[in-house]
């Protein structure tokens, strides 16, 4: 057994330290953000507040909130709370729009980093005697990165495949039979495609476990994945904002949330749009400021990630549940609120559908049209006369009205139509004018 796969003190420690720890690294991280970030200065003094007026955890809500935009408008460096000397790496994320947010980090935070990382595989079940095959995508994206180094501080022996190139991807798992795979959960499905397609089973592949993230997932997703490649599909969370991956891993002995290590983000759950800090167990919008970042201390950012906080199970850290949506990719469609990850689920009720869909929103004339392109299971491919693929596609409207509560056009496809994805999965196609 390797020296990393033991419990680190913190994650046995009582709430009551866990709260004292949280309140000394909070007051240092408002400070050095208030000294050593002129934009934190500025917000703060806007909004008369200053570090020293937190002396409870609750005190935080009085602090201003972070954006995406408080990142590109301080592009690409201006974040940061150290010279650019003691920067080691940078990360950016591609918005949708404009340019990207550039994240930075000292050595520190890479330490930091890789130690959470191997807290989350450890969390996981992964060990140091194990492989772990990455399949997410290296460079500027987080991803890929963020789990190589967490896996080699670990002690396992990592496999950087990066992302895309599917059929040496199945290649390498019959070959070095990994334990552990880490890649978005709709790049598994597409792997696990290529998979069946080689002729290979579930009994087949040596993964034990599997650690999904960076994208917005379902239950039915989960269950496909465990059944069709044999391994147990774990939910793990993160944002560049704030690290990386890395901030929160559902841990197999409570498979409905994900333990957020609170000991290095302290996290609030608000109202979207009050803004206002709302109580454990409801839901809203994830708020999270960093409490051991150097290079870019992060506070109170608006993750646009919609969830609630769960009570500590399988550690002393509170849990997030699997995130519903985001605020931002919510689309409004003849002014009905529709969350992508709504339509996952209702398709995923229907059985002889797979998880391989698109949504297409477009206003031909003066109203909004939804079009959800959806494949049907791989066995029913030829066996469905015209007929039955229309009923099959009227029953998804029927699912998608009673569930969501608008009308939708479903066109039921062929296997494989969908584009798949090698990274993060594109779920939306708003073809809508911009006004
Ligand atoms: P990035 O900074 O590019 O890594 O993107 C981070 C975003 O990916 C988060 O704010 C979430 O919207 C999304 N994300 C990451 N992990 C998950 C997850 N397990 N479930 C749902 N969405 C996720």
């Amino acid at each position: 057994m390797g020296t990393r796969d033991q419990l680190e003190p913190i994650e046995t420690a009582s709430r009551d330290t866990l709260a004292a720890l949280q309140i000394e690294r909070l007051k240092k991280t408002l400070h050095t953000a208030y000294e050593r970030v002129p934009h934190y200065r500025k917000k703060f003094a806007a909004a008369g507040v200053h570090p020293s007026d937190l002396k409870e955890l609750s005190d935080l809500a009085r602090f201003p909130f972070t954006g995406k935009d408080d990142l590109r408008q301080n592009y690409p460096f201006g974040m940061f709370a150290v010279p650019m000397d003691d920067i080691v790496r940078v990360h950016a994320s591609s918005g949708t729009t404009g340019k990207p947010t550039v994240v930075g980090y000292t050595q520190g935070d890479i330490d930091t980093w890789s130690s959470l990382m191997a807290r989350s595989i450890r969390a996981a079940g992964g060990r140091s005697s194990d492989k772990i095959h990455v399949a997410y995508g290296y460079g500027l994206f987080t991803g890929g990165l963020g789990a190589h180094y967490g896996g080699e501080y670990l002690g396992a022996t990592v496999i950087p495949v990066s992302g895309g190139f599917t059929e040496r991807q199945v290649q390498l798992i019959v070959d070095f039979r990994p334990d552990v795979i880490m890649v978005t959960p709709s790049y598994m499905l597409a792997i696990a495609d290529e998979f069946e397609r080689q002729g290979f089973a579930a009994s087949d592949c040596s993964l034990r476990i599997g650690i999904f993230g960076a994208e917005p997932w379902t239950e039915s997703m989960r269950a496909e994945i465990e059944r069709r490649m044999g391994l147990q599909a774990l939910n793990h969370y993160g944002l560049s904002e704030l690290i990386g991956p890395g901030v929160a891993q559902e841990c197999p002995e409570s498979r409905d949330g994900m333990t957020l290590w609170e000991d290095h983000f302290f996290p609030e759950i608000v109202d979207p749009d009050s803004g206002r800090v709302v109580p454990d167990g409801k839901s809203g919008e994830l708020v999270l400021t960093s409490l051991t970042k150097e290079a870019m201390p992060v506070i109170r950012y608006r993750t646009r990630d919609l969830t609630r906080l769960l009570p500590p199970a399988a550690r002393p850290m509170r849990r997030i549940a699997r995130i519903t949506g985001r605020s931002d990719d919510m689309l409004i469609i003849r002014g009905v609120n529709v969350f992508p990850s709504q339509i996952e689920a209702v398709l995923g009720r229907e059985p002889q559908l797979a998880p391989h869909y698109l949504l297409e929103v477009r206003r031909p004339h003066t109203l909004d049209e939804l079009e959800v392109l959806v494949e049907m299971r791989p066995e029913l491919s030829g066996k469905l006369n015209a007929e039955q693929i229309v009923a099959l596609a009227q029953k998804a409207e029927h699912l998608i009205k009673g569930y969501v509560g608008i009308t939708a056009t479903v066109r039921v496809l062929e296997p494989g139509t969908v584009e798949r994805s090698q990274g993060k999965a594109k779920r939306v196609v708003d073809r809508r004018p911009k006004t």
